[in-house]
């Protein structure tokens, strides 16, 4: 190990969780920052910050004026703002910055598999009737609303503030089993399984579920991000100290 690093790590993931005990460990002073989404968040070791820094501005402010050396951006792949302002902040404030982007998902060979560009495009492509197992979080199930003739069961971590008249909200935290996922679309006669594409093994159970099932997944694509140094895996990262 080189000489002992000021980390920020743009969190909200298992993997920056990991990260940020791994880096303690080490002897590193890490901060973790969430965004403060979920209620009751699991808490990394070392510091923690909650809230956004307004803009990509503000996180640089808040690198510099922390005396941070390096920014670790480990979001989730749908955390796209952040993403961005990651790379603007680490220029402005001249930190250098990684990205941890861990591979997605492939459909298995003879999978029920649809890919989607978004949320819209997710609903739009559910066949009249269907019943849906909604995995997307809690804050785009609004582009589902209209489909009242599908039946949705939607699992989150938080309730949202809104349940649209019918469905049924499962508020619970992963990881799952496949068996567990198993059960669930059995037991609620899922037809379709929506997705983002988050990739990584956390969340991988209910491919293989749907799989075994014959659940078509509806998988929805990554957003796009600007260019930054990237890896795939938190060993990747710590392979850099
Ligand atoms: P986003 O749309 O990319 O970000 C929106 C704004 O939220 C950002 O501009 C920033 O506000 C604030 N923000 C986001 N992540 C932050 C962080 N780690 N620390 C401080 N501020 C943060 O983000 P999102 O998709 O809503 O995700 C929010 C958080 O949930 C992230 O930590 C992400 O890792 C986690 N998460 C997201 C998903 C998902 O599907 N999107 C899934 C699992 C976990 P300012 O501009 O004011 O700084």
């Amino acid at each position: 190990m080189d000489k002992r690093k000021t980390i920020m790590i743009l969190g909200g993931t298992g993997e920056a969780r990991q990260l940020a005990g791994r880096l303690v460990a080490l002897g590193h002073d890490v901060t973790s920052s969430l965004a403060g989404r979920t209620a009751a968040p699991m808490l990394p070791p070392g510091t923690v910050r909650i809230g956004g820094f307004g803009g990509a501005e503000g996180l640089a402010a808040f690198l510099r004026e922390g005396g941070f050396t390096l920014l670790i951006d480990a979001t989730h792949p749908f955390a796209a703002r952040m993403s961005a302002n990651a790379v603007a902040a680490s220029a402005a404030a001249g930190v250098p910055l990684i990205r941890i982007e861990r591979p997605g998902w492939t459909p298995p060979a003879g999978a029920a598999w649809i890919e989607v560009d978004g949320m819209a495009q997710a609903a739009a492509a559910l066949p009249e009737g269907a019943r849906v197992l909604l995995t997307i979080g809690r804050q785009e199930i609004g582009a589902f609303a209209g489909r009242t003739d599908c039946t949705f069961v939607a699992r989150m971590i938080d309730m949202p503030p809104e349940v649209p008249a019918g469905w049924e909200i499962l508020s619970a935290r992963g990881p799952f089993s496949v068996a567990e996922e198993m059960a669930l679309m059995k037991a609620q006669a899922i037809t379709h399984l929506v997705s983002k594409n988050s990739g990584g093994d956390q969340a991988a159970a209910k491919l293989e579920a749907a799989m075994a099932l014959g659940v078509t997944v509806v998988m929805v694509r990554r957003p796009a991000l600007p260019a930054a140094e990237s890896v795939a895996s938190v060993d990747e990262v710590l392979g850099r100290f």
